[in-house]
């Protein structure tokens, strides 16, 4: 015990260490990116105890260096492991995973940002296809931050507590939510709930007008099972995002983009985020060209989770089809496939669409992205 190492981040993380490892070392870690302080440490066993999104940059500071053993302890992830997480620090911590266990929504939003509500060709992930994905990604990254199952829909998946359960077990550090529109949570089985509560996975509401209407319903079923659901701001407004015509130049949209951390994993594939990893549904349904390969396939024997991450920090082949300045519009429910159209989605090349729509999200994108980590943070209701 007395070889063991602990890099904490504040008293109150140390705390439940301190009967586990007594007399052991302990570093307080003022500068987590400061290389230093973890190569002084090599050979002995390490445990961070930090909050979760900091690991990430943790490892990265940590590449390359070599030690006995290493763990992460409490890992915030609302089911409190009896002990520190062994990790593989030679692999990278992915910090943020979106998925979707059901294609279809009983919503339709007009312009959805995944085309669930044009037709898809079937409704759930393959569930044994997701395990073998979720394995593959283990394989890359020792970790994932924050995962988040999405739809479509994701409580039409009747499954969807086995979904978040084979998460917990693959990735017992991860932030685990299911994202739903919330109309459907009064009537899921308690038991699935239950469930859900019981491996750590809360509910993230996107608060759209008709789930605002019923917000006190859904409080209350969530109540009863004891799970806890964050709402999100008032959801009144959608974007158009994608370019009629592709630029050149990816990096302007890149570098305005509040999405960049929204990696998508589907069907052996992970994607930079969700409109590379979906645009084949625009494409089939009005035979658009926009390119469907910017991906990384999870097959391929040499993928390396280091190299993704660097690729993903980068703008990409898809950002080229996005528009540097997202283009509003009034949120609208149930337009179902013979009611879309892919003028929904896609940004006609004009002067607000290049100058004026660019300029402002330039302005307002340290907002969102304070007021989007604020929200996440935030856990409210249930459990
Ligand atoms: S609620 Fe709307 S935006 Fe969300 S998945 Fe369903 S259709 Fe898409
Ligand atoms: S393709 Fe690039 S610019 Fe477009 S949403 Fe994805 S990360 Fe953002």
């Amino acid at each position: 015990m007395k070889n063991v190492c602990i890099f904490y981040t504040d008293e109150n993380r140390i705390k439940p260490l301190a009967d586990r490892y007594p007399g052991c070392e302990r570093i307080r870690l003022t500068d987590i990116r400061d290389r230093a302080q973890f190569a002084q440490k090599e050979g002995r066993d390490v445990i961070f105890a930090a909050p979760n999104d900091l690991l990430q940059e943790i490892t990265a500071a940590c590449r390359g260096l070599s030690f006995a053993s290493a763990a992460v302890f409490p890992p915030d992830n609302g089911a409190t492991p009896d002990e520190p997480i062994r990790i593989d620090l030679r692999k990278p911590r992915l910090d943020y995973m979106e998925t979707e266990i059901c294609h279809i929504c009983n919503l339709n939003c007009k312009g959805c940002c995944d085309f669930s509500n044009l037709r898809v060709d079937r409704g759930f992930y393959d569930f044994d296809r997701f395990t073998r994905d979720l394995l593959r990604m283990k394989e890359l990254f020792w970790g994932i931050g924050k995962i988040r199952l999405m739809g479509g829909e994701p409580f039409l998946n009747p499954d969807a507590a086995d979904y978040a359960e084979k998460c917990r077990e693959i990735f017992p550090d991860c932030d685990l939510r299911i994202v739903s529109n919330g109309l459907l949570l009064p009537s899921v089985d308690l038991r699935t709930l239950q469930r859900l509560r019981d491996c750590g996975c809360s509910v993230d509401i996107s608060t759209y007008p008709p789930t605002a209407a019923k917000r006190k319903e859904i409080e209350e079923a969530a109540k009863r099972a004891g799970i806890a659901v964050n709402f999100s701001v008032p959801m009144k407004f959608f974007f158009r995002t994608i370019l009629e015509t592709p630029v050149d130049d990816p990096a302007p949209a890149f570098r305005n983009c509040v999405f960049t951390h929204c990696h998508m994993m589907s069907d052996g594939r992970l994607a930079p985020c969700s409109y590379a990893a979906c645009i084949s549904r625009l494409n089939r349904f009005y035979g658009t060209d926009f390119p469907e390969n910017d991906y990384f396939d999870l097959a391929e024997p040499a993928a390396d989770g280091w190299r993704i991450m660097e690729a993903f920090s980068k703008p990409h082949a898809f950002c080229r089809c996005c528009g540097s300045g997202a283009i509003p519009y009034r949120w609208q429910g149930h337009v179902s496939p013979d009611r879309a159209k892919k003028e929904d989605w896609l940004i006609r090349d004009t002067f607000i669409s290049r100058k004026a729509a660019p300029a402002i999200q330039k302005l307002l994108k340290p907002a969102v992205i304070r007021l989007r980590a604020a929200i996440q943070k935030k856990k409210t209701g249930g459990g």
